[in-house]
């Protein structure tokens, strides 16, 4: 199903991959209508830490270990995606440091997967290169400004079955929302609460830095994360879910001991595979971009090419298949 240049779509979420779909839309020629309920940037993408992190998540999330390949990819997007948008990229990379057992096994993890490694300090630090990341928060006011700017426009509420009518192509790219009477597959979503401290001192800049059971990921506000609540969809601040992690950032920076921390919660959505839904559902006009479980940053140019590729008449490219939108329905 193709959109022809000019007609209307709305895209349902202005999280990272809503704000990128709509940027991608608009780049597009699609006339973009971007609807969000909520305050901007009051989601998981603007509690995001902002990393764009393949390495990292294939070597500390089971799940992603085998789709290193594909997360290497939508990494690889994002220079063109961003090129003349104020969203610098830092390229500073993954430090990862801890025991030395433990850094023996994150090691071997490192070379099991292909993924490059150095050893520094006699051995006592481990450094990927391949790791970038981006100040979430800000950057979702960029996407948001480039696609007005290219004529997009912005609807403060929420999307209902009854803007179909309006609007008979939607992206709904909603993040965890599961009942919204649009499309059956979201039903398969798990929501997984995150829990994130920010941290009113710390390193500013350089690579993110992981110990055991915890990272610090530097930037105005360094972000020390987080949590994996799987199956809970509620904002609660809960200090003892968080206690762990700020242990782990004592053991790995104790200089943190003097910082003010506060904790932000998101929820991200998760499918049994962890990759996204992304393409048509079974509902008529309905394209899912949903289910980017830890990755929605990293993943959101690459989501947001296979949206604009569908939506334009394009081929969607060799990634499609892996996100099919309907790949979870019984045979
Ligand atoms: C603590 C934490 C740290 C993270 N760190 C990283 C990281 O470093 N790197 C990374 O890549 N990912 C990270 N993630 C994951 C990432 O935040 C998510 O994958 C990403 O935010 C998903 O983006 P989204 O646009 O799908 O969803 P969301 O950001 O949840 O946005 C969905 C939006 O849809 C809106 N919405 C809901 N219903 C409707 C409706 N009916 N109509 C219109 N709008 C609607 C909501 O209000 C919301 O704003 C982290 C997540 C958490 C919680």
């Amino acid at each position: 199903m193709k959109t022809r240049q000019g007609a209307r779509v709305a895209v349902a979420g202005g999280g990272a991959i809503g704000s990128a779909a709509a940027l991608s839309l608009a780049r597009a020629g699609l006339a973009v209508t971007l609807f969000e309920p909520r305050p901007w940037a009051d989601n998981a993408s603007g509690v995001a830490a902002g990393m764009l992190a393949p390495a990292a998540e294939a070597v500390f999330d089971p799940i992603s270990g085998a789709h290193l390949d594909l997360l290497r990819r939508a990494r690889d997007l994002w220079p063109a995606f961003a090129e003349g948008l104020a969203l610098p990229i830092l390229r500073d990379g993954l430090r990862v440091e801890g025991e030395a057992a433990w850094l023996a096994t994150i090691a071997a993890r490192f070379t099991a997967l292909g993924a490059p490694v150095e050893r520094l300090e006699g051995g006592k630090a481990l450094l990927s290169r391949e790791d970038w990341r981006i100040e979430a928060r800000p950057a979702l006011a960029t996407l948001r400004d480039a696609a007005l700017a290219l004529g997009a426009q912005i609807e403060a509420r929420a999307f209902t079955p009854d803007d179909l009518e309006a609007f008979p192509t939607v992206v709904l790219a909603t993040g965890a929302a599961r009942d919204l009477g649009l499309a059956p597959e979201l039903a398969v979503l798990t929501p997984i609460k995150g829990q994130i401290l920010r941290a009113d001192r710390g390193p500013a800049a350089g690579p993110v830095l992981r110990g055991e059971g915890v990272y610090l990921c530097p930037g105005p506000r360094p972000a020390i994360g987080a949590t994996m609540e799987t199956g809970r969809d509620d904002l609660q601040v809960d200090p003892a879910a968080t206690e762990a992690l700020r242990q782990a950032a004592l053991r790995l920076r104790p200089e943190l001991a003097q910082a003010v921390l506060a904790t932000e919660v998101g929820v991200r959505a998760a499918t049994p595979d962890g990759l996204p839904l992304v393409g048509w559902s079974a509902a008529p006009g309905v394209m899912l971009a949903v289910g980017a479980r830890r990755n929605g940053w990293l993943l959101a140019p690459l989501v947001a090419d296979l949206v604009a590729a569908y939506l334009t008449g394009q081929d969607p490219g060799p990634d499609a298949a892996r996100f099919d939108a309907r790949r979870f329905e019984k045979a």
